[in-house]
């Protein structure tokens, strides 16, 4: 299936590249050596009005598709941002997307103005040790309380934290044993990132230095009922509205970051690079994806991230050893490429889970020998 971009969607394209094009490798290995966050980058897509690209034009965003949103999230990582530049903003393009559909207006009100404008920054709280991919077994309680809820527990690889101001909380209001479906008991907030209650400890990882991920200690935060999203208990099944189109935007980041890597050295014709690309193109994953929902839109944003990231492995693996060794030299940035690839590889679903998935449910198969 071929995939054209639009008048419209070449100009999204083309402005991001331009824009990113002030933002060059150099700068972006720098940030990846101090580990520091990319602000000037941020403001520079917030003052130009690219965070709202997805958001409600009341809000003063653009009212755009996750094809616009992806197709900008992928120039970004092409023009060598990789997945640095990509998640500093990845959360602003999709990621309060259940605060759109299921929070109220007072909430959207005084949430989204500011993540456009690029004022508030949010981090996404999902993850806890010891329950992984396994969601619906996650611990951190919110206590019900008078006018509010007491959080506690910990959540682990939270991105952003360090920089954020605001964070989307997925915490149990009702416990395990007392739940009757297991995806029930779990609520959704997005409340202010309290540091007096959080403590914030950063993971040193294997790549993308500029944007921290960190484990949080939150001990008695007090989170107002106003903050909490949609009905008490409900917030899995809002969140899966989020994780969808992270998925695809995931999925264009890895593609982006893929074709940087081809980039830096254009002597590589291996094929399996191609093969990968046009395996990917011809799967229309993006374009799909506005036009399908519930399960469906799952398996196809499940499935374009997990092609997008073995593309994207692949790109920078060959480009790497395509350059014998200096493709290990940091100033020629396909290490750093290399090791940023790994990110959409692994997260938020694992290549093996993401199969098992497809064998299992799509194609039938049985679970076991
Ligand atoms: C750089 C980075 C940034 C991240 N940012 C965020 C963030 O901002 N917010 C957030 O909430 N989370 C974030 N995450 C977390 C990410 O979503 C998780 O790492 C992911 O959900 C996997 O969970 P886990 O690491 O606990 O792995 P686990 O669930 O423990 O899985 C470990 C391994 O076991 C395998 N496995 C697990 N279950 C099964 C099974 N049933 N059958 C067969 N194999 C299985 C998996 O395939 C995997 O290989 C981030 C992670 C990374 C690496």
């Amino acid at each position: 299936m071929d995939f054209l971009f639009t008048e419209d969607q070449q100009n999204i394209r083309d402005a991001i590249l331009k824009l990113c094009s002030q933002y060059p490798d150099d700068y972006w290995l720098e940030q990846d050596q101090k580990a520091e966050f990319p602000e000037d980058f941020y403001r520079s897509l917030a003052d130009a009005g690219w965070l709202g690209i997805a958001m409600p034009e009341r809000f003063g965003g653009s009212g755009l598709g996750i094809t616009e949103a992806s197709i900008m999230m992928q120039a970004i990582a092409e023009s060598g941002a990789g997945m640095s530049g990509a998640s500093s903003v990845h959360i602003n393009i999709f990621g309060l997307e259940p605060l759109i559909l299921f929070g109220s207006e007072e909430q959207q009100q005084r949430a989204i103005p500011n993540i456009v404008a690029g004022a508030d920054k949010a981090c996404f709280a999902v993850t806890e040790p010891n329950v992984g991919l396994n969601t619906t077994q996650l611990k951190v309680r919110a206590e019900r309380k008078d006018g509010g809820y007491l959080v506690n527990g910990e959540k682990i690889w939270i991105s952003t934290a360090q920089v954020a101001n605001k964070m989307l909380l997925l915490a149990r209001t009702t416990p395990l044993d007392q739940i009757k479906r297991k995806t029930d008991g779990l609520s959704l907030f997005y409340t202010d990132f309290d540091r007096s209650k959080i403590e914030t400890r950063l993971i040193h990882k294997m790549g993308r230095h500029a944007v921290d991920s960190n484990m949080l200690f939150i001990e008695d935060l007090w989170v107002p009922e106003a903050d909490l999203i949609g009905e008490e208990g409900q917030g899995f099944k809002y969140i899966l509205e989020g994780l969808n189109p992270e998925r695809v935007l995931l999925a264009a980041e890895a593609i982006g970051l893929g074709r940087a890597a081809i980039k830096v050295d254009d002597r590589i014709s291996i094929s399996t690079v191609y093969r990968t690309v046009r395996l990917f193109e011809e799967s229309g994953i993006i374009e799909r994806h506005d036009f399908r929902d519930g399960r469906a839109r799952y398996e196809t944003s499940t499935e374009g991230k997990y092609l997008a990231g073995e593309f994207a492995f692949e790109a920078c693996h060959t480009a790497m050893l395509s350059m014998g060794g200096m493709g290990y030299a940091q100033e020629y940035h396909v290490e750093r490429y290399l090791r940023e690839s790994l990110i959409p590889r692994t997260a938020p679903v694992s290549p093996h889970m993401i199969l098992n998935f497809l064998a299992e449910k799509v194609l039938d198969l049985p679970k076991s020998y």
